[in-house]
């Protein structure tokens, strides 16, 4: 059986609801991608047909990647600030301002493993 556009919507309208999302963009058809909100307030951009069909959830609530609110507060704790992310070849890094105001750049991985800023270590280490 094939569902009609119109009831496609209709699903997508309902699990959005269902999951106290919001609709941030305008809905086109369900291959065009849209922009949404989760109760989180994180926002992506799925198409319809991925939620209905994979009832997916937001990216950042699944874990698939990582809100930069998060890496901001996180940053915050440590006394830094968050300035972009970088992807080289395969490679995936942060890069920060930490409270001594050194600008460094630190593998994703390590980050979320506690490591921060090189060179206030190198400083405690000299002290
Ligand atoms: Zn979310
Ligand atoms: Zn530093």
């Amino acid at each position: 059986m094939v569902r009609s556009s119109e009831e496609i919507k209709q699903d997508f309208l309902n699990i959005v609801s269902l999951r106290r999302w919001h609709i941030i963009g305008e809905y086109v058809n369900s291959k065009t991608p849209i922009e949404m909100e989760c109760e989180k307030g994180h926002r992506w951009f799925p198409t319809p047909n991925t939620i209905v069909n994979n009832s997916s959830n937001c990216l950042y609530c699944a874990r698939k990647k990582r809100w930069p609110g998060d890496i901001q507060a996180e940053a915050e704790r440590r006394g830094g600030t968050y300035v972009r992310y970088e992807t080289g070849s395969g490679t995936r890094s942060y890069v920060f301002i930490c409270h001594n105001n050194h600008e460094f750049s630190i593998d994703v991985t390590l980050f979320w493993r506690g490591e921060w800023c090189r060179k206030c270590k190198e400083n405690e280490n000299d002290a």
